[in-house]
C-alpha cells in the first residue's frame, strides 16, 4: 500500500515530466507488464476526472498500465456510481489517494453557467440536466459576485467545481468517511490547465 502523500509526490513528478515533454519509459506498456496485472491491479492513486478529451489521467500525470483507478465523468462530478466507484478501489486495492481533477475551460462548467442565466430555453437534455443540476450549487453565487468578468467566472466556477465534488465525497458514504479519518484515505482537488499542461493541487482537508 502507497500512502497518500507519497502518492501525491509520485502524481507530481509526472505531471513535472509531462509539462517537460518527458515521457518515463515506465509509462510504456510491455507485454511483460500487461501480463504481471492480468493476475491482479494495485493502482496508487484514484482519479476522478472529467471526460474531456485533452484531460487524459494517464498521459497528464505520465502514468503507466495499472498505475491510476481512473472514473471519469463530464464536470468530474460525484453521483452514487462514482461514489462506489471510489469504494471499490479504494477497499479492494488499498488505494489512499483520490484526486479530483478539474480543468481550465470546463464545457460542463460552462454549460452550467448557461443554464443558470437562461433556465427556460435551455436545450439540454433530462441526462444532461442531471450533470448541470449537480454542478449548479457550487457556481450559482459566484454569478453575481463576478458579474461582468467572464473570464475569472468560468475560472472560479471550475475550482468551485472541483472544491465541491472533493467535500462531497468526503462525506458521501460512511465508507468514504470511515476510510478517511482511520485509514489514511486522503481526498484533494485539482486543477488542470489547458494552456500550461500543469495540475495545480490547490484543494486539500
Ligand atoms: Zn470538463
Amino acid at each position: 500500500m502507497i500512502p497518500a502523500l507519497k502518492a501525491l509526490a509520485r502524481l507530481k513528478e509526472g505531471n513535472t515530466r509531462f509539462v517537460a515533454n518527458v515521457r518515463s519509459h515506465d509509462a510504456l506498456a510491455s507485454s511483460t507488464r500487461r501480463m504481471e496485472l492480468a493476475a491482479g491491479q494495485a493502482p496508487f492513486a484514484i482519479i476522478l476526472g472529467c471526460s474531456d478529451s485533452r484531460v487524459p489521467a494517464e498521459l497528464v500525470f505520465d502514468q503507466g498500465l495499472g498505475d491510476l483507478f481512473v472514473i471519469r465523468v463530464a464536470g468530474n462530478i460525484v453521483a452514487p456510481s462514482q461514489i462506489g466507484s471510489v469504494e471499490f478501489a479504494a477497499e479492494q486495492f488499498h488505494t489512499r489517494l483520490v484526486v479530483i481533477l478539474g480543468h481550465s475551460q470546463c464545457g460542463a462548467v460552462t454549460a452550467t453557467i448557461e443554464e443558470l442565466r437562461n433556465p427556460s430555453d435551455s436545450a439540454h437534455s433530462r441526462n444532461l440536466r442531471s450533470i448541470v443540476g449537480r454542478i449548479q450549487p457550487a457556481v450559482q453565487g459566484l454569478l453575481a459576485e463576478l458579474a461582468g468578468d467572464e473570464h475569472a467566472l468560468l475560472h472560479e466556477a471550475c475550482r468551485a467545481n472541483v472544491r465541491a465534488s472533493a467535500n462531497q465525497l468526503r462525506h458521501g458514504s460512511e465508507i468514504i468517511e470511515k476510510l478517511c479519518a482511520e485509514d489514511g484515505l486522503l481526498i484533494v482537488g485539482a486543477e488542470y490547465s489547458l494552456e500550461t499542461g500543469v495540475v495545480d493541487v490547490f484543494e486539500k482537508p
